[in-house]
């Protein structure tokens, strides 16, 4: 009997995991590799919404869970996920330069975006109006952070790879059986694969395609993110990430030539200098109709948790989200009503 069974080690599954560890649970976690989002992401943090400048959603709470969560799991895995670099967003006008300014005089905005408009001194990139700079931002190396996790629940034997069987899962009131393993409780954090999830199908979550590309440009020469049409994110070795694109009707995790184009199309309104693409990737995003994670215990099944919904945002909101669902689980505390998946009960239970 162990304390908890984890369905999924995305970056949802991984928060879980830290949160049990922390609190000196048992638990084994199972998962595959179905679903593709934590590993292809472009992991950055970003606290503001680069379309329209306003705050994310909760996004300085939730940054000031993230930063020591991720730091403390460097220190934990001995690895460096986490690196500090600028968003600059590029101006399109002088319209937008003055929205950026409107922006950095609102209260809540005003520690997250500088008033300095940023000369472009990069000739591969055409920034006419030059860049707003967002502050506090960065990028989590989530794919290295995957390989090492599952690294270290292997050799704590708490990780088996292999595609959870429903039909294999017993819940009973005060325990869940699955093939030989009995646990007090199981989480669900399998992002866009809860879809096969009978149990918590009936949340509705959409789900939102997106690919990325990276390319190889030794003349770009550039340090700071970019955000235009498209992000350009900086690697090492003069290598960068593209992206992403948004697609709502493909809900596989194959990359297309269609997507390829609209990347390369987008870049090419802002990049002149050479590349070659090396890699081109694909994930879905578990994205929710009214933009707000899944965190909760099943209505009727008290054994039964989900932890899913991160939308875009999964490295700012994992940390926050899954200590919420601990501490809910365990110390009954509340689920903050917004995240809290009883607000579909009433819909899909009459309850
Ligand atoms: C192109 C792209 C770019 C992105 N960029 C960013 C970004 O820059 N910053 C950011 O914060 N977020 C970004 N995101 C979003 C982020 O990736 C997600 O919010 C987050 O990864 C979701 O994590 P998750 O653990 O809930 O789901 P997932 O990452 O999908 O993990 C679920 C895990 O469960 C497993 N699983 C599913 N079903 C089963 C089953 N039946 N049995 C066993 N295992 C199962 C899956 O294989 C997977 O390993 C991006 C997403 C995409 C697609």
């Amino acid at each position: 009997m162990v304390d908890y069974i984890v369905v999924g080690l995305g970056l949802a599954g991984i928060s879980f995991c830290e949160q049990l560890e922390k609190n000196g649970k048992t638990f084994r976690v199972i998962s595959d590799d179905s679903q593709t989002s934590s590993v292809v992401a472009g992991g950055m943090y970003n606290p503001v919404i680069l379309k329209r400048f306003t705050l994310a959603w909760n996004a300085k709470d939730q940054l000031e869970k993230a930063m020591p969560f991720y730091n403390l799991l460097e220190e934990k895995l001995k690895i460096k996920v986490d690196t500090k670099v600028a968003v600059q967003r590029r101006f399109a006008s002088i319209e937008e330069q003055n929205m950026w300014f409107e922006a950095s005089d609102k209260p809540k905005l005003n520690s997250f975006l500088s008033t300095n408009i940023i000369k472009n001194i990069n000739k591969a990139i055409d920034a006419d109006f030059g860049y707003g700079e967002v502050l506090g931002t960065g990028r989590i190396d989530t794919e290295k952070l995957i390989v090492t996790y599952t690294n270290y629940l292997l050799s704590k034997e708490a990780f088996k790879k292999e595609t959870f069987a429903f039909d294999d899962l017993k819940v009973e009131d005060d325990c869940v059986v699955y093939k030989e393993l009995k646990a007090r409780h199981i989480v669900f954090a399998t992002g866009y694969g809860l879809k096969e999830n009978p149990y918590f199908s009936y949340l509705p979550l959409n789900g939102t395609k997106g690919e990325l590309l990276t390319i190889k440009a030794p003349n770009l020469k550039e340090e700071n993110v970019i955000k235009s049409s498209v992000f350009i994110i900086p690697l090492s070795d003069n290598l960068y990430r593209i992206g992403a694109t948004y697609k709502w009707k493909d809900k596989t995790n194959v990359p297309t030539q269609e997507s390829k184009e609209e990347l390369i199309n987008k870049l090419k309104s802002f990049l002149n200098c050479d590349y070659e693409i090396v890699s081109h990737v694909a994930g879905i995003r578990p994205t929710v109709a009214d933009r707000r994670p899944l965190v909760g215990t099943h209505p009727l099944h008290s054994r039964l948790h989900v932890l899913n919904g991160f939308g875009s945002r999964g490295v700012m909101i994992a940390p926050t989200a899954s200590e919420t669902l601990f501490n809910a689980i365990e110390n009954d505390e509340p689920v903050d009503s917004e995240m809290d998946i009883a607000r579909f009960t009433k819909k899909y239970f009459n309850k």
